[in-house]
């Protein structure tokens, strides 16, 4: 007894010892509320001769150059100040020619990005969205990270999608990370006023995070909403392929949602009603399988310093706002008919000649500065494609396959730490599934501006479009399986 004991105390000094000082990366982050700030200091066992911060954050794809953020910069090696320059052209590089093993800088009152708050810190809550805050050492970047978050107060309570080390650090937060992308995925909100909601599904531990300016009182019932859509998640995905989830819903807070590998922070009002907020949970949730791991080669792991181009941002935006509505309805939290009003809807916004194609929206989005597409909005439009494709393998292989087999495909392919999709790759297997057929039009619908070939596919599934989708009258029986097939939920 006395072993195991002693044992037990002693464990979480060595681990922190092992993590701080023998290799890897350490971020200690202090707070500075007055400035709505904080302090960084980034440790490294071997000096390095670059850091950098990143140029945009994964999810919002456009070059912010968050550099720009930083104050007071200072380097050192073995504790003794060294001199460095920042680069002239690039605004997130400073050099230091003597090579440094330490940096310590202030980030402070950080502009909002378009879908997340970046850094608040006040008296009674912090929360961080760490690609505006955090940098890395050249070299350094695919070793162990160590993440010291200093308590605002001794009451804190903090939440970050990261492996939490037990408190032998008195007066912060300790976690680790794999690597520099996972360090700065993980959100971490911290405050005296947190509220949590935690509920298991499939054995896996969820929580519903409520944290802002006006947290109500019925996060059970967001509970209760984010366990059915994860339950259908799950019988689509066959897996929840995380050790924990959580939904971190900032109440009141600026911006929309951003997704990320093990969470997701999104800005709800604190009036909704939850259920009229289950298709954004979806969306973000379902991002967590198609962007964050069923994803192109450029989107993961990331070059921070240029943009991430790729074609697919229409299927990764587009076709997860399609699979959103899929889990409600699977999920039973929408009904058949209000399904297809949705995919109605989503048709009737994308269904004309566009400007340029969604390929092209999607492959330009960084010379928009939208995050939404250039010309042409890769949001509606790969939803409508989302329908529109899944209905087309539907008719073409008598319902025998849909775009849940696309769907699982690719998630076979790139899940589980495996490497990104080659661009060509959805069209693939598209016609894999569908056939000759799907190819033509997936390349209507992606490749070119062309109008939505929607005669060509709703007949077969019992459709017509009449500014919206519905059953069209005097259509066969087989259509008429085809189209309740797509409709059913699961249960
Ligand atoms: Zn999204």
């Amino acid at each position: 007894m006395f072993g195991m004991l002693r044992l037990r105390a002693l464990l979480p000094c060595l681990l922190f010892a092992i993590a701080t000082t023998a290799w890897g990366a350490t971020y200690t982050v202090d707070p500075l509320p007055q400035q709505n700030g904080v302090e960084v200091t980034v440790s490294i066992a071997r000096p390095s001769m670059q850091f950098r911060m990143p140029a945009w954050a994964p999810g919002d794809y456009r070059i912010v150059n968050f550099g720009t953020n930083l104050a007071d910069v200072r380097f050192f090696r073995g504790g003794v100040p060294v001199p460095s320059e920042k680069d002239v052209q690039d605004p997130n590089l400073w050099r230091v020619a003597e090579g440094a093993d330490e940096v310590r800088y202030v980030v402070a009152r950080v502009r909002s990005g378009i879908f997340s708050e970046n850094l608040r810190v006040t008296s009674r809550e912090m929360f961080a969205q760490w690609p505006a805050v955090l940098g890395w050492f050249d070299g350094h970047a695919n070793e162990e990270h160590t993440l010291r978050v200093r308590a605002l107060t001794a009451d804190s309570k903090v939440e970050a999608a990261l492996r939490r080390l037990p408190e032998a650090d008195s007066g912060y937060f300790t976690f680790t990370a794999p690597d520099f992308d996972s360090l700065i995925d993980a959100p971490l909100v911290m405050g005296q006023d947190l509220r949590v909601h935690s509920f298991v599904v499939a054995g896996k531990p969820h929580a519903v995070v409520g944290f802002g300016r006006s947290v109500p009182s019925n996060l059970a019932e967001y509970g209760a909403l984010c366990s059915r859509i994860v339950g259908a998640a799950f019988r689509l995905m066959g897996e929840l392929p995380y050790e924990r989830y959580l939904f971190l819903i900032d109440f009141n807070g600026p911006g929309g949602g951003l997704e990320h590998m093990n969470s997701a922070r999104l800005a709800i009002p604190s009036g909704a009603p939850p259920r009229a907020m289950a298709g954004f949970l979806a969306h973000e949730f379902f991002h967590l399988y198609n962007v964050k791991r069923i994803r192109p080669k450029p989107l993961g792991p990331f070059d921070y310093t240029k943009p991430a181009v790729t074609g697919s941002l229409w299927w990764l935006e587009g076709v997860t706002d399609y699979y959103a509505e899929v889990l409600l309805l699977r999920a039973g939290i929408v009904t058949p008919d209000e399904f297809l009003d949705e995919a109605g809807r989503a048709l009737n916004m994308a269904r004309r000649a566009r400007s340029v194609s969604l390929d092209e929206s999607s492959r330009r989005v960084w010379e928009a500065n939208n995050s939404s597409g250039y010309r042409v909005n890769y949001y509606t439009g790969g939803k409508a494609v989302g329908v529109l494709l899944d209905l087309a393998i539907r008719g073409a292989t008598d319902g025998a396959r849909s775009l849940d087999d696309v769907l699982l495909a690719l998630y076979k392919e790139t899940g589980g730490g495996k490497p990104g999709f080659a661009e060509g790759r959805i069209r693939e297997l598209c016609v894999q599934y569908g056939g000759a057929s799907v190819g033509d039009i997936y390349d209507r619908c992606v490749m070119t501006p062309e109008p939505l070939p929607l005669g060509d596919v709703l007949p077969k599934m019992g459709l017509e479009f009449r500014n919206g989708l519905s059953r069209a009258p005097g259509a066969d029986s087989r259509a008429a399986a085809l189209l309740e097939a797509w409709l059913a939920a699961d249960e």
